[in-house]
């Protein structure tokens, strides 16, 4: 298997990056963002929950979100890989996740991330914002928020995969096609 984590912070493109990247690897995508706003979109007892922290710019619990990774896993046991964008998000998501790896007798390959500015950040998530229908990037105190969550609960996530030598930056600013050739000069390297 071949697993990838998309690694950055809210804004960073993470997601548009991961369509291309899913499609020319055949890596199954798996955003916990998405997931969990497929949850809220059925009105699920864990939707629920889940949009209370959301809505705040904070992150969902931990067991909840592993578990819903864990229950994506079983729905894909002949995955030929994963691409896994906005998470891990906490040092104990990237344990856990080290752990069930484990268990189907696989490993992170490599973390990749994209470096953006914060101005930038802030300027692509309220554009977005506008379109999306996502409530979290209309409000900027919301956007703010997400970033110190990020800073604090986040970035330690990179230390855990610097220290396994796992973790490349990538600039994450100018055009989408040039970012998605360096992740693929850096993907085609370890695949
Ligand atoms: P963004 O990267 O723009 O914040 P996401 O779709 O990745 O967008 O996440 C949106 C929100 O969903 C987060 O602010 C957080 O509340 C929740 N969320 C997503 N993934 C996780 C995760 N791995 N752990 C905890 N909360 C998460």
């Amino acid at each position: 298997m071949f697993n990838l984590i998309l690694f950055g912070p809210p804004g960073s493109g993470k997601g548009t990056q991961s369509d291309s990247i899913v499609e020319k690897y055949g890596l199954v995508h798996l955003s916990t963002g998405n997931l969990l706003r497929e949850e809220i979109a059925q009105k699920t007892p864990l939707g629920l929950e889940a949009k209370s922290f959301m809505d705040k710019g904070q992150l969902v619990p931990d067991e909840v979100v592993i578990g819903m990774v864990d229950s994506y896993f079983d729905k894909h046991k002949d995955a030929k890989g994963f691409l896994f964008d906005g998470f891990p998000r906490t040092v104990a998501q990237a344990v856990a996740l080290d752990n069930l790896l484990d268990l189907k007798k696989t490993s992170i390959n490599t973390v990749l991330a994209l470096d953006v500015s914060e101005e930038e950040l802030v300027k692509r998530l309220l554009n977005r914002g506008k379109t999306s229908g996502r409530s979290d990037d209309t409000n900027e105190e919301v956007i703010r928020k997400r970033f110190a969550v990020y800073s604090k609960e986040t970035t330690p996530v990179a230390k855990h995969y610097k220290a396994e030598n796992k973790f490349i930056s990538i600039k994450g600013e100018g055009a989408v096609e040039e970012i998605f050739e360096s992740i693929s000069g850096e993907v085609d390297k370890l695949i």
